[in-house]
């Protein structure tokens, strides 16, 4: 088994449902004391990669519903160019620690 999630029992229901709906087979485990209910969630090692893909499928179902772009872009200051994962303009690295177009702040 491997432990992938904890969180509220809540969260951890959803997770649950959409490991459910993957055909995942997993085990909640409750977390001792605390004010509110807090959980485990953990699943047969040989399924934690099929796990956490399905939970991230189901993050980004949601981030689409809600009309947000996904996007896989990560600003790279090593490269003389990149590009800003916020705006998607490029720009020279040299000396920069800001988007030039958007003026998102990097480092
Ligand atoms: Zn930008």
């Amino acid at each position: 088994m491997q432990a992938l999630f904890q969180g509220k029992a809540d969260a951890l229901r959803e997770i649950a449902q959409v490991l459910d709906a993957a055909e995942i087979r997993h085990l909640t485990i409750p977390v001792p004391g605390g004010w509110e209910p807090r959980a485990w969630l953990a699943v047969a090692s040989t399924d934690a990669q099929r796990a956490i893909a399905a939970h991230q499928r189901h993050l980004d179902e949601i981030i689409t519903r809600q009309g947000l772009p996904v996007r896989d872009i990560v600003a790279d200051f090593n490269a003389e160019e990149t590009q800003c994962p916020a705006c998607l303009a490029k720009w020279k690295t040299a000396g920069t620690t800001r988007c030039p177009d958007c003026g998102l702040k990097f480092g």
